[in-house]
């Protein structure tokens, strides 16, 4: 469940689903574009959706990642029709959608806005936290504490990715990201075959990320504690 909706009284939950979809997204599925009005919005139940920017040499890289905890609405909850950054989807699997004209007609509802005004919070402290990250921290410690981000959203234990999509997660070098990947595996904490990433030592993992992951889960944690999750 997503924890936005999940925060919701079931009346209300009702209002918010009349008029929403429920869609089934696959990897690299377009959520909005650059400077393209945002026409929808989606409350992911399992899937992950990357905000990338992409520099004018096609170089991209994440810098913020939207999962159950929250919602792809962050730019019209800032007043905005657009957005200078991109989104995809990055793990698939199924979220919630609402025209954004019926979005913004639901945030009259005064508990709605409220579980919003939290989550754009959490959202922007989460921004501050991997731009930091992206500079100072090193690859295995990013790849650790991205593998523990994802899992918390997808809610398995295997998430599938290629090792390219992963270095674009974390900007860095395919041969980067093979190495780390190797030295996790090495370690015990996961396995990675045919595309599939299985994290076996959560502990372990927590261990070898850096500090970046728990102060972002920290940031969502009443959110994430409605959700029934590990939050
Ligand atoms: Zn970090």
């Amino acid at each position: 469940m997503n924890a936005i909706l999940h925060g919701l009284d079931p009346r209300e939950t009702a209002t918010v689903l009349d008029g929403a979809e429920l869609v089934d997204l696959a990897v690299r599925d377009r959520i909005y574009q650059p400077n393209e009005r945002i026409s929808e919005v989606f409350f992911p139940f399992d899937c992950v959706l990357s905000i990338v920017t992409r520099m004018r040499d096609g170089n991209a890289i994440e810098v913020g990642t939207v999962g159950r905890e929250g919602c792809s609405a962050i730019p019209l909850l800032l007043g905005a029709t657009t957005t200078a950054n991109e989104s995809y989807c990055q793990v698939g699997g199924t979220a919630l959608k609402i025209g954004a004209d019926v979005f913004q007609s639901l945030r009259a509802n005064q508990k709605f806005g409220h579980l919003l005004d939290r989550y754009v919070q959490a959202y922007v402290n989460m921004l501050g936290q991997l731009a930091a990250c992206n500079r100072l921290h090193n690859v295995y410690e990013r790849c650790a504490r991205w593998l523990l981000m994802t899992q918390d959203r997808v809610g398995t234990n295997e998430i599938g990715l290629t090792h390219e999509y992963l270095a674009m997660m974390l900007g860095t070098q395919r041969s980067g990201v093979t190495i780390a990947a190797g030295t996790l595996q090495q370690a015990g904490f996961i396995r990675y075959a045919r595309g599939v990433i299985t994290i076996l030592d959560r502990e372990g993992l927590e261990g070898a990320s850096c500090e970046c992951y728990e102060v972002a889960r920290e940031q969502f944690g009443g959110l994430m504690r409605s959700t029934n999750t590990h939050f």
